[in-house]
């Protein structure tokens, strides 16, 4: 069955009646082992005896309430219960499900991260009809970050340059990748990232996708860039190889459900209906 999430926002209390809930130690989530894998707490059943520290509504999932909060670092595991990181459920759950807990994690860190005002270091208060918090002290307001990525693909119509990264295994290759610098587009960003990390100039960006990434908490966004002009130069800190590919004959990729791999499949399959 494939899950469907709404997001309640601005943030209101749950509605009432049966939630699923999404009980979190650190950043760590606590789900219940099942046969098929790892699956949801429900509030009709037995063995969630813990009342969380914090209580906060995400939205609903397949029309069912969904309440995140977190546990005290001395409770202990019923049997059945399993402590787990995003990373080691990544690819192993729900996508949708992947992303409600991603949402959950990096909501409850700024119940943690947002208390006090950086400018004055006052307490803050939350901003009502937002996840904002308001400084009452010197009015400085701030919201939950999220920060832009570029994941970038280069072609030249036949080939792909994929890159590989010290500390990846021998196999595997990828696009390239970098942050947003404040005041850049991304298509800037995409031609900076490219010309720093390979030294190659590029044209006819073209956007793909994106993907939130909560570790903590960017925003992929993906792109296609054709090859203009240049000669393969390695930056020599962030890459140590970088070779052209072609479809018939690729490397390891990155997982599935990366947008990585998106961008790659979806240029190659581009390129057989083209
Ligand atoms: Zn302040």
């Amino acid at each position: 069955m494939s899950l469907a999430f709404l997001r309640a926002y601005p943030p209101v209390q749950p509605p009432q009646g049966s939630v699923y809930w999404l009980p979190f130690r650190g950043d760590n989530v606590l789900v219940k082992t099942a046969p098929t894998g790892f699956e949801l707490f429900q509030s009709t059943e037995e063995g969630i005896p813990t009342p969380l520290q914090t209580t906060l509504y995400l939205g609903t999932l397949n029309g069912r309430a969904c309440v995140t909060g977190e546990v005290g670092q001395d409770f202990v595991l019923p049997e059945g219960w399993s402590e787990q990181t995003q990373r080691t459920l990544f690819g192993r759950i729900d996508d949708q499900l992947q992303s409600v807990i991603g949402y959950a994690t990096q909501i409850l860190r700024w119940q943690r991260t947002g208390r006090y005002c950086p400018v004055c270091a006052h307490a803050t208060e939350s901003l009502t009809g937002s996840w904002g918090r308001i400084c009452p002290n010197c009015g400085h307001t701030m919201y939950p970050p999220s920060t832009p990525a570029i994941l970038a693909l280069i072609h030249d119509g036949e080939r792909m340059l994929l890159t590989h990264k010290p500390g990846w295994g021998n196999k595997r290759y990828s696009c390239i990748a970098g942050f947003v610098e404040p005041g850049e587009s991304l298509e800037e960003c995409v031609e900076r990232e490219i010309y720093e990390e390979v030294g190659l100039h590029v044209t006819d960006i073209a956007y793909i996708g994106s993907q939130p990434w909560p570790f903590p908490h960017q925003l992929m966004v993906g792109y296609t860039a054709r090859y203009l002009s240049g000669e393969i130069h390695l930056d020599g800190l962030e890459l140590d190889d970088a070779l052209w590919f072609t479809p018939a004959a690729l490397p390891e990729l990155p997982p599935p459900q990366s947008l990585a791999h998106r961008i790659i499949t979806t240029w190659i399959a581009a390129q057989r209906t083209s």
